[in-house]
């Protein structure tokens, strides 16, 4: 089929043609009631480059190679008719009140002909939403929402995607710490791709304001353009639709704990109705497996967002939006249904995903306390994740010396626990654990937290190899890539253990 452009695309608003929108265009941040959106354009930049590219982006647009005017905001073609999203949140487990894209600006919806994909620049100025701050994004976060989006997309975590990463030709001042120490930094825009970027905190705004029909809207349009199988109109319909939001948010949840990603800041404004990991932020990777784990520094007094909490974040968010719809429902006690659902599922992906990590072929609730030992042990020392699954997905006998590669200090290895605990496990699988199984459950590259920073300590040197590099190999995680594997499949490196950017981020960006 002949590509296309950017120009050339179908673009289409059912978001701006279905739902109650702002009369005003663009202006100053303010309190906009009654509104889903607002129209905003891009502010210009300067001197947008084109940095990073995703192929298999394109590829589902059917384009090629993109246009930095439009991808760096700097021009609007035909058919886009762009505006910001309206939404609140509850962040930090506090209702905030409007929120709404501060940052992001819609160009529009486009049809693929398979599926309608919504297209989003992030960092490219400012809208009616974005209270004190001044619209922009720092280099440094576009890099790790561009590699991370993709890196999710190949690890098969239901995630929002990026097509582009442009630089803008500007700075932006950040105070990186939050230690009144502001400096310039280099500003980006990443061209970031969903089939909506719709949120819980999209559906609690109308409702704390009781503005029951802007709600109404809102979900009828949600369901019937993405949720084309369920029904809006009566209790059951939406009940229905509300398991099938439990059942993707627990789905990615599960695919988190699964690969070792702590999103860091699960804010109800930053749930995907879609389940899908959305608003790359502070997030982090685990790498010594510690489920208290979180690299968000604004929260490390009381790591809510921690790596072991997700889960349980994930169902206090879910009541939140439960909440949100009960002034539509007749029977608002019904959607306890929704929330039990939601436990249910969680379970149920979890026993799934733990079977394929350990290569069992079906969980059993015995399975339960080898699992449970296997988190306690692997916390005893400083133990790698992703290399410890990745060893064992190929082991030969019940030996922790075919792991040592896994551990910081090979000293310490508790062996005799250990052995203990890889015989039992090797009886619970008649020495034949499914390994094939094993090794598409358990990455063997992921995008560690220093890699992250490997990439942007060299664009920030207009060396953009280092993030190229990672781009690649991160398309096939799973996949041996020997050539890769002295410089990626590594430890964190001492460097990185206090580096700023490695275990410690802000939500600065
Ligand atoms: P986040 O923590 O990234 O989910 O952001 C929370 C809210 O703050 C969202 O409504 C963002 O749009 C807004 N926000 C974050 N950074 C900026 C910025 N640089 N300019 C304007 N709004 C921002
Ligand atoms: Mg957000």
């Amino acid at each position: 089929m002949e590509k296309k452009s950017l120009r050339s695309l179908d673009w289409v608003s059912r978001f701006l043609d279905e739902t109650p929108g702002d009369e005003v265009i663009g202006g100053t941040s303010r309190q906009v009631p009654g509104a889903c959106w607002s129209r905003v354009n891009p502010t210009p930049t300067s001197n947008p480059v084109l940095r990073l590219w995703s192929n298999e982006m394109a590829d589902e647009l059917g384009i090629e190679a993109g246009e930095d005017r439009i991808l760096g905001g700097k021009e609007i073609t035909k058919g886009m008719d762009p505006y910001a999203q309206r939404y609140g949140g509850h962040q930090f487990g506090n209702w905030a009140g409007q929120l709404g894209d501060g940052r992001a600006i819609t160009l529009g919806e486009v049809d693929t002909g398979g599926k309608i994909l919504e297209l989003q620049l992030k960092g490219s100025g400012s809208t009616p939403y974005s209270r004190f701050s001044d619209g922009k994004a720092v280099l440094r976060s576009s890099i790790r929402e561009f590699l991370c989006s993709e890196a999710m997309h190949h690890l098969g975590v239901p995630t929002t995607r990026a097509l582009s990463l442009v630089t803008t030709g500007e700075d932006v001042v950040r105070d990186m710490l939050y230690d009144g120490r502001p400096a310039p930094e280099p500003g980006a825009v990443v061209c970031r791709i969903s089939q909506s970027f719709i949120r819980f905190g999209s559906f609690q705004i109308h409702t704390i304001s009781e503005d029951y029909e802007t709600l109404r809207s809102l979900v009828d349009h949600t369901v019937s353009n993405h949720f084309p199988d369920n029904l809006s109109d009566t209790d059951e319909g939406l009940i229905e639709w509300l398991k099938r939001v439990a059942d993707g948010t627990a789905l990615m949840i599960a695919n988190w704990m699964r690969i070792g990603f702590v999103h860091g800041v699960m804010n109800t404004d930053n749930m995907s109705i879609h389940g899908l990991t959305i608003d790359y932020g502070p997030y982090g990777w685990v790498e010594d497996f510690n489920p208290d784990w979180t690299p968000n520094t604004t929260d490390a007094g009381s790591k809510r967002y921690r790596f072991g909490h997700q889960a349980q974040v994930g169902a206090w968010n879910f009541a939140r939006l439960l909440e949100s719809i009960a002034p539509l429902m007749e029977e608002p006690k019904k959607l306890y249904e929704a929330l039990e659902f939601y436990y249910e599922t969680f379970q149920k992906y979890n026993n799934n995903m733990w079977a394929q990590k350990l290569g069992l072929d079906k969980f059993s609730e015995g399975d339960l306390k080898l699992i449970t030992e296997l988190t306690s042990i692997l916390q005893s020392v400083e133990t790698d994740m992703t290399i410890f699954f990745r060893i064992l997905s190929s082991i030969k006998s019940p030996d922790i010396n075919s792991l040592r590669y896994a551990f910081y200090d090979e000293a310490t290895i508790p062996e005799h626990e250990w052995n203990d605990w890889l015989n039992k496990w090797w009886k619970r699988v008649n020495g034949k654990p499914n390994q094939e199984k094993m090794r598409q459950a358990n990455p063997k590259y992921v995008l560690r937290n220093w890699m992250a920073q490997l990439a942007i300590d060299a664009a920030e040197k207009e060396d953009y190899s280092v993030a190229m590099e990672i781009h690649e190999l991160l398309k096939k995680p799973y996949e041996e890539q020997s050539d890769y594997e002295d410089k990626w499949f590594k430890k964190r490196p001492e460097w990185a253990r206090h580096r700023v950017g490695c275990s410690m981020l802000s939500c600065s960006s």
